[in-house]
């Protein structure tokens, strides 16, 4: 996300969004034997990298960090991009490094190849960097589309858009729901599915860019994302890496 570009919000956007969300291209049905949360960090800021990486494992967690290859060392709205340095660290500390494309461009926008290249050359990069090749993906903006959603390299085992809901039952694995941990009610919303999934053993994911006690409009307060990690603690909630979490899952 950058503060650059919106994604179009006129009725034919919208109405595509809404087709896409129910075009399921990896139907399945999730169950899990304890309630689940993934902390995910897009772009990502190196704020994330550091401040928020500390944080979880603080509470013995680790995240899911969506990279994307173009925005590393580059000044955004979230501040300063990671660098290769912290790509090394955390995957030393046994954080997830997913994909969020290189270019960070609009992929409801343009053609399914161009997107498929982009993810190769993101994978490179990071490969480049230290990273393992990533198994994680995450859509720029949440934007997507059926035919992206059917060609999805193999390889990752799942796909996270920015639709809000829990993941149990019936699932779309190339378009997994998560909450924004930033926003006038973000962390007021994602407390109340946490009540809700910890009935329904459930996998929450959320998602932040930066992370600080002055953070930017899609970033996340530390100690608004410690409240969150202790009220996880508190309803019996593994908190997983996304590949990590979707490995629980129950056969
Ligand atoms: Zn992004």
């Amino acid at each position: 996300m950058t503060a650059a570009y919106a994604p179009r919000r006129d009725l034919v956007s919208k109405v595509r969004r809404r087709l896409t969300q129910h075009d399921a291209a990896r139907p399945a049905t999730l169950a899990f034997e304890q309630p689940m949360l993934s902390i995910t960090f897009d772009d990502f800021p190196a704020t994330a990298a550091n401040a928020g990486a500390r944080l979880l494992e603080r509470h013995g967690a680790r995240g899911t960090y969506y990279a994307a290859a173009g925005m590393a060392g580059a000044e955004g709205p979230c501040g300063a991009g990671y660098s290769a340095d912290d790509i090394v660290r955390l995957v030393d500390a046994g954080h997830e490094i997913g994909c969020h494309t290189s270019s960070h461009a609009d992929c409801a926008r343009r053609d399914v190849f161009s997107t498929l290249e982009d993810l190769a050359h993101n994978r490179d990069a990071l490969l480049r960097m230290g990273a393992p090749s990533p198994r994680a993906h995450a859509f720029p903006y949440g934007e997507t589309s059926g035919a992206l959603k059917r060609n999805l390299p193999p390889r990752f085992m799942s796909a996270r858009g920015i639709l809000p809901g829990l993941n149990v039952g019936h699932t779309d694995l190339s378009q997994l729901r998560a909450y924004p941990l930033f926003g006038p009610d973000g962390m007021r919303r994602v407390f109340d599915a946490l009540k809700k999934a910890a009935k329904r053993k459930a996998w929450v994911i959320g998602f932040t860019h930066d992370v600080s006690d002055a953070p930017s409009a899609w970033g996340t307060r530390a100690d608004e994302l410690d409240a969150l990690l202790q009220e996880a603690h508190q309803l019996g909630f593994v908190v997983l890496p996304v590949t990590a979490a979707l490995e629980r899952r129950l056969a």
